[in-house]
């Protein structure tokens, strides 16, 4: 199913309106923001000299920096009067940057989350747990208001509150959950302690996003909750969750709502724009947001484009699921790393649960990368019973599969990212969990 006909238009129509609306908006900002009249400017470009959207390409970026040097409101195209929300970043790499919205744009903020609902199969007769925190940051209320836009039946729960959450999943009925896919294992994980069978509950899909997650996290969450997982993408500065998402029916590659959000994928280093299939920096283009429309905000974030047919019918472009942030990348031993790299290998192993730890430090004049990871509780029941059986064969035997099981992770480890690390293995349930954002990484390098 699809929400709106602009998600199924013909090249040539979507790149009409893109194109109408692009030339909109550079006037807009040139006559309303004095940071974008300066630095159209400085780039020696006029509204009127972006005629297609190959012309966006001359325009400069608007980086995370000009957000906080513009602290907290200078970015608005709009006066007070007409701004009926602030919003603020969860602030995960520094100062947080703050968004207005208008009510066009909360109206539009609702259009792209309907869309993501949608998307994910789910429809007036769901019953939709937002589990996404409530506040100054985006997610909670994006995923309220999409849900209400297509009729669902909304428990705005918020984050937190694990226990509560596991209960009124299962007396509501709730059939779709919105929240991080770290705080989704962890729902599951306290519902065995409470003795709760997930397998009993009407669940049928989750929502998931607002941190990076792989394919292999993503198999987990499907085997073990009997749902499916559907990444969803957005980020506060554009407009907060509603960027991106994926359909149900082929769930590969995230559908971008470029009649809104235009992409471009840049070359981070040298700000050159990449062919689609090519990784690089996620560059975006607010075509139609009004309070506070950016040009080329250069996201971050780390993903390809792709366009094809898709089974859903829509005709948009997709994103690869992200590979983390550019400035999420651990450079050890000079060796670039993603902890998305490292997830994807410790996953892959059926011993282990998928809640780890990341800590580098340097020992002497090197780098040196421990990761910690719990075991599964039935790869700890197994071997309990090795040693309950207190013969020394058994014995031995459980320490001897401990130590392979280590050896193992260690060897693709270094196949996959080249570098040694070191690997600890914890008992189930010793990490911290998440109730938001996971922090999977500690780097205790000194600056
Ligand atoms: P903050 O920058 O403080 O984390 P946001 O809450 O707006 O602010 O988070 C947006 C960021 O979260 C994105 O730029 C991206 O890095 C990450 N993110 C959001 N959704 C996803 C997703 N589905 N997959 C990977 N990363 C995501
Ligand atoms: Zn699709």
């Amino acid at each position: 199913m699809i929400w709106s006909k602009e998600e199924s238009l013909s090249r040539e129509e979507l790149n009409k309106l893109q194109t109408q609306r692009l030339k909109r908006l550079c006037k807009v900002v040139y006559g309303a923001v004095p940071f974008y009249k300066r630095s159209f400017e400085q780039a020696g470009i006029k509204p009127a000299d972006i005629k297609t959207l190959s012309d966006l390409k001359n325009l400069p970026f608007t980086k995370k920096a000009d957000l906080r040097d513009h602290y907290p409101f200078g970015l608005l195209a709009e006066p007070m009067d007409k701004v009926i929300r602030i919003h603020a970043s969860t602030g995960t790499t520094g100062k947080p940057t703050v968004a207005g919205y208008t009510r066009g744009d909360v109206d539009l903020w609702s259009e792209v989350m309907a869309r993501t609902f949608t998307g994910a199969g789910v429809t007036s007769a769901d019953i939709v747990q937002v589990a996404y925190g409530y506040g100054l940051f985006t997610g909670g209320l994006g995923a309220h208001y999409g849900a209400e836009r297509i009729g669902a039946a909304v428990v705005p729960m918020s984050g937190g509150n694990t226990q509560k959450q596991i209960m009124l999943l299962e007396d509501f009925g709730g059939t779709a959950i919105c929240c991080t896919p770290s705080f989704m294992l962890y729902l599951y994980d306290t519902a065995r302690e409470m003795k709760v069978n997930f397998s009993n509950f009407k669940l049928r899909v989750g929502l998931l996003g607002a941190e990076p997650w792989t394919h292999e996290m993503r198999r987990e969450i499907e085997e073990k909750l009997r749902i499916k997982a559907i990444n969803i993408y957005g980020l506060s500065e554009i407009i907060g969750p509603g960027v991106s998402f994926e359909c149900v029916e082929s769930q590969n590659g995230l559908h971008v709502n470029e009649d809104h959000f235009y992409p471009e994928i840049i070359d981070p280093k040298t700000g050159e724009q990449l062919p689609d299939g090519e990784e690089g920096e996620l560059v975006i283009t607010t075509l139609t947001k009004e309070a506070m429309p950016l040009i080329r905000y250069r996201t971050g974030d780390l993903t390809s484009l792709e366009r094809r047919k898709c089974a859903c019918g829509r005709t948009t472009v997709t994103m690869a699921q992200i590979k983390g942030r550019s400035d999420d990348m651990l450079i050890i031993r000079g060796v670039n790393v993603f902890p998305s790299q490292v997830e994807s290998v410790l996953l892959s192993s059926k011993d282990v649960a998928p809640h780890y730890h990341i800590t580098i430090d340097k020992k002497g004049r090197l780098d040196e990368i421990t990761v910690q990871v719990e075991i599964t509780p039935e790869c700890l029941a197994s071997m309990t019973k090795k040693v309950l059986s207190a013969d020394l064969k058994s014995f031995v035997e459980e320490e001897r599969d401990l130590a392979r099981l280590r050896g193992s992770i260690q060897k693709n480890i270094k196949d996959i990212i080249g570098v040694n690390a070191c690997v600890t293995l914890m008992p189930p349930g010793s990490l911290h969990r998440s109730e938001g954002k996971a922090k999977r990484v500690t780097d205790k390098r000194p600056k």
